[in-house]
């Protein structure tokens, strides 16, 4: 754990959040500054700075598996039918402000394409 990290304490309950999941390994919270209706984190509790530190660490495949099906699972449910978007900003260019990784789940409205 990254004590200077937010979310690495949001996971360890340091900080509070309006959790809507939680394993060993995943935790799953509303977005502080929602986006749309539904506007849902989903990270790791384990601290990895984006999707690349992810992927490029052996032996986190449960984890990585384990975020997609808590985001896409959640992004069925709050959708309601009507579809969502999993999105994972990364980098600067990609608008990543906090640097443990996460994947937003936004539904309950329409979303615009392309992103600004
Ligand atoms: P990103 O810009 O992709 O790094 O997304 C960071 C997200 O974290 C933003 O949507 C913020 O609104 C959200 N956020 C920041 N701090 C908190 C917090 N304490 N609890 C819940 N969401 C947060
Ligand atoms: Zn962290």
């Amino acid at each position: 754990m990254d004590a200077t990290c937010i979310f690495c304490r949001i996971a360890a309950g340091e900080i509070p959040a309006k959790t809507v999941y939680r394993s060993d390994a995943v935790v799953a919270i509303e977005d502080l500054n929602p986006q749309a209706p539904v506007h849902l984190l989903v990270l790791p509790v384990a601290h990895f700075a984006g999707v690349s530190e992810l992927s490029q660490t052996p032996g986190t495949e449960p984890v990585a598996a384990e975020l997609l099906a808590v985001a896409s699972q959640l992004g069925r449910e709050r959708g309601e039918g009507r579809g969502f978007r999993i999105a994972i900003n990364t980098g600067e260019h990609g608008g990543q402000t906090v640097g443990h990784l996460h994947l937003h789940v936004l539904a309950g409205r329409a979303l615009g394409w392309p992103p600004g």
